[in-house]
């Protein structure tokens, strides 16, 4: 696959596929740059090269409808702060104003369009809009690893109709990291998978296990497979029907020697209200959970069974959490692990999904870690081993 840099796009107009799809607070505020920043290697890339770059990218789920509070304003005012240079907010996407706008653009200035998904053809991969994103540009840029899980006009349809057509730095660095890096691990290399449900990441675990030295499972998840093993689970959140997914799993890991490496013990509770983030009377139990108690997190001795893990890896891959760590009772097995890993600086330490991301940058040792992945859907498909359809169309 190429990327920016095997390409000459010195004084082009550059179509940048970017994911600004950023979280915002009750006020429409931007509550986590996380997604700018990642994108800034390769604006400032195409800067120094000259070039004149259109931003383009989604936020929120518009369905196709221009709504207010998912306009990209906010975030061109963000990016021209990071920058340090103005950026030219354009109100739509296409169509001659934008058009006749991007051609006053001066060589290294930058452009965002607004919302593309305010026009339903975005998610159609629709041809013609798909055409009248192309006339803004001479080149294309895929740099939204998030949505490179999706064949949309601008990931797939806009690069029938451009070239070059390469990747971004960051889409670059995503492919090494979930890529490279897992296929051919230092070992050992340990495989943290959390979250709600097994049913969502089996095709991972799956095809993790090929690869893993070490698959650790925490979060509700791992109350399926507790559960399969004739553990009593209490009340906590497991699928019941997906027990034969997980001794499928639990039986190809001892096929391929890979250590299956489960919660021991849990913090439990007889309640938890949501709305107030409350717990009733909370206790540690160990393997068996009483009646009427639900597993909302992993137990200290859980925690000390998987830092050790940790500790002895040279690759480690975290995904999901390890309890419902938005509530504060319950998030310090997630964030005890955040730290198990951030402080085995031997080894490379990749992070996916936004919860753990969150509760990395929340234990204050994101500058510990050696990747983040901003991909969500998209790195879990990729490690999966599935062809993600942005990536595919790019030139070779
Ligand atoms: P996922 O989207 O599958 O990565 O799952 C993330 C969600 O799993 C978070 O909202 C957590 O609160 C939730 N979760 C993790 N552990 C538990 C648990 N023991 N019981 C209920 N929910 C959990």
């Amino acid at each position: 696959m190429k990327t920016i840099k095997d390409v000459n796009l010195t004084e082009k107009r550059v179509f940048v596929r970017v994911d600004f799809n950023v979280p915002l607070d009750e006020h429409g505020q931007i509550s986590d740059t996380t997604r700018i920043t990642a994108a800034l290697p390769t604006i400032n890339y195409l800067i120094q090269r000259k070039a004149k770059i259109i931003l383009a990218s989604h936020l929120g789920r518009p369905d196709g409808v221009k709504q207010i509070k998912y306009s990209l304003a906010p975030v061109a005012k963000t990016l021209s702060e990071l920058l340090k240079q103005p950026v030219l907010f354009l109100p739509d996407c296409i169509g001659e104003k934008t058009v006749n706008a991007i051609h006053r653009l001066e060589n290294g200035e930058v452009a965002l369009l607004e919302n593309i998904r305010f026009y339903k053809e975005e998610t159609n991969n629709d041809e013609n809009f798909s055409k009248e994103l192309a006339k803004l540009a001479d080149a294309y840029v895929n740099d939204a690893f998030g949505t490179a899980h999706r064949a949309h006009a601008s990931t797939v349809g806009i690069t029938k109709f451009l070239s070059p057509c390469v990747a971004g730095l960051l889409v670059e660095r995503e492919l090494e990291f979930l890529g490279q890096k897992t296929a051919d691990p230092k070992r050992p290399f340990t495989v943290i998978l959390g979250g709600a449900k097994v049913s969502d990441k089996i095709s991972v675990i799956d095809a993790l296990l090929d690869k893993a030295d070490n698959m650790i499972i925490g979060g509700a998840m791992a109350y399926t497979f507790l559960l399969a093993q004739d553990h009593g689970i209490g009340n906590s959140l497991a699928e019941p029907d997906k027990i034969h997914t997980a001794l499928t799993a639990i039986q190809k890991a001892k096929e391929k020697n890979v250590q299956f490496i489960l919660p021991i013990d849990s913090i439990v509770t007889n309640h938890i209200d949501f709305d107030s983030r409350t717990m009733g009377i909370m206790q540690v139990a160990d393997l068996d959970i009483p009646e009427g108690m639900k597993g909302i997190d992993i137990g200290p001795k859980s925690i000390e069974l998987f830092s050790q893990t940790i500790q002895n890896s040279k690759t480690i891959l975290m995904n999901g959490p390890m309890g419902i760590f938005e509530i504060e009772e319950s998030a310090k097995g997630t964030f005890a692990i955040a730290e198990a890993i951030a402080k085995n600086q031997n080894a490379i330490s990749i992070i996916g999904g936004g919860d753990s991301i969150k509760a990395i940058n929340k234990s204050g040792h994101s500058q510990d870690v050696t990747f983040m992945s901003t991909g969500g859907g998209a790195s879990l498909e990729f490690l999966e081993g599935r062809p993600l359809p942005g990536i595919n169309v790019l030139d070779k």
